[in-house]
Order: C-alpha cells, then structure tokens, then sequence
C-alpha cells in the first residue's frame, strides 16, 4: 500500500487508465476541429465526439441531441440557471433551490436575485433532507424553475429526484438536477424522472477536468429552451459556443460508458467499503457523529465530526490520508461549512468534521490503514482535552458554567 492516499474523490476523482487510453489519440494524430466539414481530420474529431455524446445519454437515459458539452457542472449550471431565467423571463421570475446546494447553484441563485428575480432556498432537516411539502407551498405561479442536486457533495445525502420531478411536471415547473454527484451511483432515468435539465462533470466520474455537461429536454411539449451564455460560432445547436475539446469529451464518454456498465457492483462495493470505515472508526471511538443522512445518501461519502478535538490538528495527525474537513479554512476565512450549517450541526462539530469520499480505487487495506490512523490520533488528542474528561464523566459540558477567565 503506497501512501499518501486519496480520500477525497467528491472534490475531483483520479483520470481511469481506461479513459486516458482513449483520449491520447485525440491529443496526437488525431487533433482535427470536430467542426471541420472538409477533411478527414475533421470527421474523426466529429466522430469522437458523437460517439460520447451517446454515451452520455446513454447513462442519463436521454438522447444524444438532448446532450451539450461544456467546460464542467459549473458552467453547466449556469447554463441552466441564467438560460432559463432569461428565456422564460415573461413567464416568471421565481427560482427554488436549497440552502445546501452546491456554490455552483447558489451562487448564480444569488446573481439573478440581483437581477430582479426571487429565490426560495428550502431549508433542511437535521440529515439534510428537504421537505416535500415545503417545496410544493414554495411554487407560485411566477416559478420557472425548481434547482435541486442528486447527491450532495459534502454530507451525500440524496434529494428524493423522482418525487421532486413529478411535483415539477404536475407543477408546471422546470426541473434542473445538478447531478454531478449522484450519476456514478444512482441509476438516473431523465425521462422517468421528470428532470428537464441536469448537470455533469466528467472530473467526478473518472474523466478528465475541464469538461462537463447538460441534458436539455427535447422531448417535452413545449420543448425546454435556454438562452445561451457564450456566443460565437453555433456549436453545440448555439447553445454552447467555442470549439469542442475533443479529446476530453472522448474521455467522458469512456468515463460515462465505464460508470454504466460497473455501476451496480461499484456501488455494492463502495457501500461495503464506506460502512467498514464507519463501523471501524465507531467501534473505537465514542462521541462521533454522523453528518448527513444514515441510508439515503451516496455510497461513497462519510462525513463525520469528532467531538472534543480540533480540527485541524486531526488533519495534521492524519495528513498521509487526503480527506476534506468542514472548516472551509480555504477561503481563509474560518468559517464553517455552509452545509452543516444548514443542517444545524455547531461550530464546534462542525469544524471537527471530515469528508471522506471513497472512490474506484480505494482498497479495503486503505480503509483499514485509515481507520487506525484516525482512531490513534483522535485517542491522542483527547488524551489533553479536559473537556473529553468531563465528558466521558456525564457532565453536559454545553451546558457548563465557565468562572472568570474563560
Ligand atoms: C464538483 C461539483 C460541481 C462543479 O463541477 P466542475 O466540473 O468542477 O465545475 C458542481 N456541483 C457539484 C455537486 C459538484 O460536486
């Protein structure tokens, strides 16, 4: 087993062999523009770049005119946000999302709200779930669109996306799904599932970064439509302009076609994988918590928060293992994740809480290496916590009075 080890595949997954073998062709002899109508250089780019696009769709259940590439799910879901905002504008100005989806949602959300228009952000219950009921109240005749992800990033609990399609098309409403998370793992059927839009990204799947997409319904009546965000050219049916990255999108059609045929063992695997890890760590361990979902949640993802130890010194003790922690010490402010936040996880717990995202190539002997390195380290930084003392003797430390001096 070779250290350090990668644990954190919801930030971005390592490239599959299998895909770069098919993207290295696209990257040497055959570096034709697939808009090139006059030269075989031309028609082997094109060719590459249909065959993906029907592995895309084919993992989504579309079809391959129902698919768009982009640079990545950001663009994807700007694409659907600001594309639907302005081709529907006459309609309505009313979007619906939730607090805890991800930066590439809410922050377009936030944009339109300074252009005029209305967001709802649906709260979430403890396990980060969405009600139902909140969500139908939360539709006016002024809403064009409901934007709710499959599988959250950072808790991996899963939004109930058939329930929420069916409220949509009983609604009215368009359906967007940022399902960047969820595809590798949940068997996604547009069609069956009333979603309108959904956003990808190849570098979540096994694929290559830079390079994403989004499945616009055709099927429906009246068709969904966007207005475009980059113009110049009319590639990708004026959607999406700019000259196709060939070899990447070769590759997230391998990535796409390599998750729909070991999808269901991969799952299997990975659930066994994840609930090991758990187990491993709990069984040792007192005063852990599981944040997000226990059972409707992605199979890969662990996010827990140990009490009575910081942050990051748990990382710093464990720093051969790369995991992501709650505190969003990256954007230098220390503030703790949004999304336990919105769970209503404290502070405190929150910034004591680790990600783990296990992936296609982590081992059982990974897990097991990690879970003893996790288990040293918090036994080791409890070991000079007083309050982990008082705690293991009964006293609800919340609710201690401090004397003068703290
Ligand atoms: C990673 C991620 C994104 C952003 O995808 P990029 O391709 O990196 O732009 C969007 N949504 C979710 C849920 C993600 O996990």
């Amino acid at each position: 087993m070779k250290t350090p080890i990668y644990m954190d595949n919801h930030a971005t997954t390592p490239l599959d062999p299998r895909v770069l073998d098919v993207m290295l062709p696209y990257l040497k002899e055959k570096f034709g523009n697939a808009a090139s109508r006059n030269h075989s250089f031309g028609w082997e780019a094109d060719e590459a770049v249909d065959t993906a696009r029907k592995a895309v769709a084919g993992l989504l259940g579309a079809s391959a005119k129902e698919i768009i590439f982009t640079s990545g799910a950001t663009e994807s879901n700007n694409l659907a946000l600001f594309g639907a905002a302005e081709y529907y504008r006459e309609k309505g100005s009313h979007i619906i999302t939730c607090k805890t989806e991800h930066k590439a949602v809410l922050d377009p959300a936030r944009w339109l709200e300074q252009k005029g228009f209305t967001v709802t952000y649906l709260d979430v219950n403890p396990q980060g779930e969405i009600s139902l009921d909140q969500l139908a109240d939360s539709i006016t005749d002024k809403t064009v669109m409901i934007s709710l992800m499959a599988a959250n990033n950072e808790i991996g609990t899963l939004h109930p996306v058939e329930e929420i399609g069916r409220l949509a098309a009983e609604r009215g409403v368009l359906f967007h799904c940022d399902a960047t998370q969820g595809v590798a793992h949940m068997d996604l059927d547009v069609k069956k599932m009333n979603i309108d839009l959904l956003s990808l990204s190849a570098h979540k799947i096994y694929g290559p970064k830079g390079v994403g997409a989004l499945y616009i319904n055709r099927a429906k009546k009246p068709r969904v439509r966007l207005t475009p965000i980059i113009h110049g050219g009319g590639h990708e049916n004026g959607m999406r302009s700019g000259t196709l990255n060939v070899s990447a999108i070769a590759g997230f059609g391998k990535a796409a076609e390599l998750i729909r045929r070991e999808q269901p063992a991969e799952t299997a695997r990975l659930l066994a994988l994840r609930e090991r890890l758990h187990q491993g760590i709990t069984s040792q361990l007192d005063f852990v918590y599981l944040n997000g979902h226990p059972t409707r949640r992605h199979p890969g993802n662990l996010n827990i928060s140990f009490a009575y130890v910081e942050g990051e010194s748990l990382l710093m003790g464990i720093k051969e293992i790369a995991v992501s922690s709650g505190s969003a010490c990256t954007s230098a402010s220390l503030e703790p994740s949004y999304v336990l936040r919105a769970l209503g996880v404290g502070d405190d717990l929150a910034h004591s809480s680790i990600r783990f995202g296990l992936g296609r190539f982590n081992t059982e002997e990974e897990v097991d290496y990690t879970i003893g390195r996790v288990v040293e380290t918090v036994n080791r930084l409890r070991e000079m916590s007083p309050l982990y003392e008082m705690a293991q003797d009964g006293i609800d430390v919340s609710k201690v009075q401090w004397g003068p001096g703290h």
